[in-house]
């Protein structure tokens, strides 16, 4: 599909996943969630999958971890609605199990490609190992590699955790604040 850098590029490419079954997570799915945000956003965030909320609404982190990144954001002079948020699947997995790799295959070539290209974003933040498996093509160390920007195709990449193991676990909480303060310098 050909797009160019625009708003509408986007529309048309949500309004294709909304209607898209070239994988088996078609079958259970209440919505596909394309994303949303700021077409021009400089920041776009990529998670896993949606969650039941998510399914539910056809909108992206809407549930606890969302109001953590939400948190985040505020704590970082970051703006929700100056940030583009999606993930690396658009339709719940059962039971929320990890996307397999031929789901992550199809609808990161089909759908999370061209929304990067129609974004053009300055860093691509990759909330945790599923996101950055699926962008950079090798298995991550999370815990070894978050904070760090990774240069691949000609895009930034800034590897991070997932906002849920956050919200869970004091520890990786903080690890993201201080991820969030490099990212804030980053994209200044
Ligand atoms: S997960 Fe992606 S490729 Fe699979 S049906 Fe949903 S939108 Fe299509």
């Amino acid at each position: 599909m050909e797009l160019s850098r625009t708003e509408d590029g986007l529309d048309t490419l949500a309004a294709a996943i909304r209607n898209c079954r070239k994988c088996d997570l078609a079958g259970q799915r209440q919505h596909a969630v394309p994303g949303e945000g700021n077409p021009r956003a400089r920041l776009l965030f990529i998670g896993e999958a949606p969650g039941a909320k998510e399914d539910r609404s056809g909108h992206p982190f809407i549930g606890p971890s969302g109001k953590f990144l939400e948190q985040l954001f505020a704590e970082h002079g970051i703006r929700r609605d100056a940030v583009f948020i999606t993930s690396c699947v658009k339709c719940r997995p059962p039971s929320n199990r990890t996307p397999t790799a031929s789901e992550l295959t199809t609808c990161i070539n089909n759908w999370l490609l061209p929304q990067i290209q129609c974004i053009d974003p300055k860093i691509i933040v990759l909330c945790g190992r599923v996101a950055s498996l699926g962008l950079l093509g090798e298995p991550v160390k999370i815990s070894q590699a978050h904070g760090t920007l990774v240069a691949r195709n000609g895009r930034r990449y800034f590897i991070s955790y997932h906002p849920a193991a956050g919200m869970r676990f004091p520890k990786i909480a903080a690890a993201m604040r201080s991820d969030f303060k490099i990212l804030a310098q980053l994209v200044g």
